[in-house]
């Protein structure tokens, strides 16, 4: 039985990008006869709206989406982060790190650590340097040690994931460590972070098929990696193109010119929708 899922943050008003991605998800459920669920991706508390969240229901509604109840909202899973956290902890892969954004700053433009800090698919690549100390200060995030991680797993090279349009694609381990680094798996105001939920979470939820924008396609590689660390079993995965502005640019929540809400008081209907993503 295929599921598949959506999971937007309620930081902002759905726009044309998450109706198509709502849509393409939402469709190959229903056209293999599987099942549709939502996730309301809500750990960032200070970002996060009540009514954010109540206008995700009602343009999923009028584009015609239903979905399985419950739906599963991440402020609700914190034992389940915590636990998987703790799991990894047993292993020895994490540690904390006390660093602030400017320390981490900092640190990237000392000259003994030489050139421009690397921009990896997770951000900016910490540069460890909490990697060896004991804490000193306030624990500001917990992170995985992706060396010790690669090496805990006796090298990843073996480990792959099914990406719809690719085929198999399997894991670099050079990638990992150089260009993701030493990723947060939780931070301190959260007590999560992306990563972590969401590969707990596809597991909770059983979602046998992932639909995300393109965007997202970087962050697959740490999420084959924790799911492996953590036990968890490995979904397919489609990467579908992104919705663009007539810049060109990727629709962001800012983008409230495009939120669906708005063409829907213009008087535009869920086809129109449809017409407008290329559906
Ligand atoms: N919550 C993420 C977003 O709104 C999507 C995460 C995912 O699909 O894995 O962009």
């Amino acid at each position: 039985m295929i599921r598949e899922r959506f999971a937007p943050s309620p930081t902002g008003l759905l726009h044309l990008g998450h109706g198509f991605s709502a849509l393409t998800a939402f469709e190959a459920a229903r056209c293999a006869g599987g099942e549709f669920l939502l996730r309301i991706e809500d750990i960032d508390r200070g970002r996060c709206r009540v009514e954010y969240e109540q206008a995700i229901y009602k343009d999923l509604k009028w584009l015609g989406i239903s979905w399985n109840e419950p739906v599963m909202r991440q402020s609700d899973r914190m034992p389940a982060y915590n636990a998987a956290l703790a799991q990894l902890a047993k292993l020895n892969l994490t540690y904390a790190c006390c660093c602030t954004r400017k320390d981490i700053a900092a640190a990237l433009s000392a000259p003994q650590e030489g050139g421009d800090p690397v921009a990896g698919p997770d951000g900016t690549v910490y540069p460890g340097t909490c990697r060896q100390r004991n804490r000193m200060a306030a624990t500001n995030a917990i992170r995985l040690n992706m060396r010790k991680a690669v090496d805990h797993l006796g090298g990843v090279e073996n480990l792959s994931y099914f990406e719809q349009d690719q085929g198999k694609t399997y894991l670099d381990p050079e990638m990992l460590i150089q260009s993701c680094g030493d990723i947060v798996l939780a931070r301190k105001d959260i007590g999560t972070s992306y990563h972590l939920a969401v590969v707990v979470d596809d597991a909770a939820q059983e979602i046998t098929h992932v639909t995300r924008g393109m965007d997202m396609a970087p962050a697959t590689p740490i999420h084959r990696l924790l799911q492996a660390l953590l036990g968890l079993p490995t979904p397919i995965y489609r990467h579908h193109r992104l919705i663009r502005d007539d810049a060109g640019k990727r629709l962001a929540k800012r983008h409230d010119a495009m939120a669906l809400g708005k063409y829907r008081d213009e008087g535009k209907t869920p086809q129109d929708i449809r017409n407008m993503v290329g559906l």
